[in-house]
């Protein structure tokens, strides 16, 4: 008999005693009581049968500061298998977060984003993504018997791109009445420097993720991949998604990557690639900036349009790739800094493809964060290095206002804190969404794949989400999934790390 066999004989003998449990209820209690025993037991016998699968061979979690770090390994269908299994847990918890500020911000149902998932993005996804994507709802439904499909699952990994870039498309080119107002979202504060720029000369790359708090809460993933084709990939990112998603990470051939959105950004292309496959993709494959690009514009759907912030630690090259649909640009020095804070700055991408930005209203949280990106990096020319990024990923400095104030115009973001809310990216006033987390890392530290990182606000302040409520109800329909953003201490990850070490 073949151990599969074995295995799954066990579990038939559980489940037949578990029955037998079940028919020996009388009182109603009692059965529900049986029931409940039904239940656990099936799903111990699950996930016994599944623990010895070979599929899971290297893969382990622990938790530190706030985060969970994973190990991935393998080919594409076991990586896959690995994630689903082994988040299993954060992915039944993400899932009917995400998919309701999907659904109740896109004023679309579920079935329209499985049915976009499976008929627009899946053909075009790469054979090797495809089978990693099916993997992690096969590991999920291996471990908790879970009915979402790959389907539920490519949905997910498409957050950033359905909701903002394509229904709001969609709805302009059918003129769909009554339509939301979405826009494309103002996603994280970034900088990557170079040169005489840093202490050491090399690059020093940093960034805080700007998100709902409903997402931005869950968003507490360090995933350490090592493939069996590509680069070792050590990212953040959220539980049941196969690219970092608010963008940080690097490769073991020495490309680091970040990134923030475009602000008022227009435009899909419905024969295109989406942008999470893209941006995995040239995590795990670009060697170079020149190949980082490629693999970006091959295929650009126009999802998730970002400025790709981009270090090369073998040259100790930086670049910024302001990726529009109709036009882009790269910019390149191995002596300078670039940041980002969701403002594009190419005068044809903006007119082409973000035609409502102004760049010169200094009112705007964009706009407002580049005046005190160039204050701040300015003033510490040569200084710059991880601690002192990790204070700046933390800034309250308010460059409109001129003063001290955690709001939705300064680094660290606090828009739950503004009665202004961010009208260009359709953040209501008090929109509890803000910096959640952030992440920050140097050529040496990348060279070791080390990387540093914080959960919640990059300050240090912790969000409640009851008193919040309370005092801003029209945001009571987040009840369900809104909860207590603590921050953690800053803590360092490395790729590889063992459960060992973990406190
Ligand atoms: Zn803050």
């Amino acid at each position: 008999m073949s151990d599969a066999m074995r295995r799954a004989l066990a579990v038939v003998i559980v489940l037949a005693g578990a029955v037998l449990l079940w028919f020996s209820g009388h009182a109603d209690q009692e059965a529900q009581a049986a029931r409940n025993e039904v239940d656990a037991t099936i799903a111990s016998a699950r996930e016994h049968a599944v623990e010895q699968d070979p599929r899971l061979h290297g893969t382990y979690r622990f938790e530190r500061g706030g985060w969970i770090f994973v190990h991935l390994e393998g080919d594409p269908a076991s990586i896959g298998f690995q994630h689903g299994y082994i988040l299993a847990p954060e992915i039944e918890d993400a899932f009917p977060a995400i998919s309701a500020m999907m659904t109740h911000e896109a004023n679309r149902d579920w079935a329209f984003f499985r049915q976009t998932a499976r008929e627009m993005l899946w053909p075009k996804i790469d054979p090797e993504y495809q089978q990693e994507l099916q993997g992690v709802a096969e590991g999920l439904n291996a471990r908790t018997g879970s009915q979402l499909d790959v389907y539920d699952i490519v949905a997910m990994n498409s957050f950033e791109e359905l909701p903002d870039y394509y229904v709001a498309w969609l709805n302009k080119q059918k003129k769909t009445p009554n339509a939301p107002n979405l826009k494309s979202p103002g996603n994280c504060s970034a900088f990557i420097a170079t040169g005489s720029w840093t202490k050491d000369g090399k690059i020093v790359i940093a960034h805080n993720n700007w998100t709902n708090y409903v997402n931005g809460e869950r968003w507490r993933i360090i995933f350490d991949i090592q493939p069996t084709h590509g680069y070792r990939m050590l990212m953040d990112g959220f539980p049941g998604v196969i690219v970092s998603n608010d963008d940080f990470g690097f490769n073991s051939d020495g490309l680091m990557v970040t990134e923030t959105t475009i602000t008022q950004f227009e435009g899909w292309n419905p024969n295109g690639k989406a942008e999470f496959v893209r941006a995995r993709k040239a995590l795990q494959y670009a060697g170079s900036i020149d190949e980082y690009t490629k693999i970006m514009l091959d295929g650009n759907n126009g999802g998730y349009a970002n400025d790709w912030l981009l270090g090369d630690r073998k040259t100790g090259e930086i670049a910024q790739l302001e990726l529009g649909l109709k036009a882009y640009k790269l910019w390149r020095t191995k002596d300078g800094v670039l940041a980002g804070s969701n403002w594009a700055r190419d005068p044809k991408v903006m007119k082409q493809d973000a035609p409502a930005f102004d760049p010169n209203n200094r009112e705007t949280s964009p706009n407002a964060r580049r005046v005190r990106w160039e204050e701040l990096l300015n003033q510490n020319k040569g200084k710059i290095d991880v601690a002192l990024a990790q204070h700046m990923l933390g800034d309250h400095v308010d460059s409109f206002q001129k003063k001290d104030e955690a709001n939705e115009r300064v680094l660290c973001g606090h828009v739950d804190a503004s009665p202004r809310g961010v009208a260009v990216w359709a953040w209501n006033p008090f929109y509890p969404g803000g910096a959640v987390q952030a992440k920050a890392a140097d050529a040496t530290m990348a060279k070791e794949m080390r990387l540093v990182a914080r959960m919640g606000h990059p300050c240090g302040t912790d969000f409640a989400a009851k008193p919040f409520l309370a005092a801003h109800p029209e945001y009571n329909w987040q009840a369900p999934y809104l909860r207590d953003m603590k921050a953690g201490p800053w803590t360092e990850f490395r790729a590889g790390e063992q459960q060992e070490h973990a406190k």
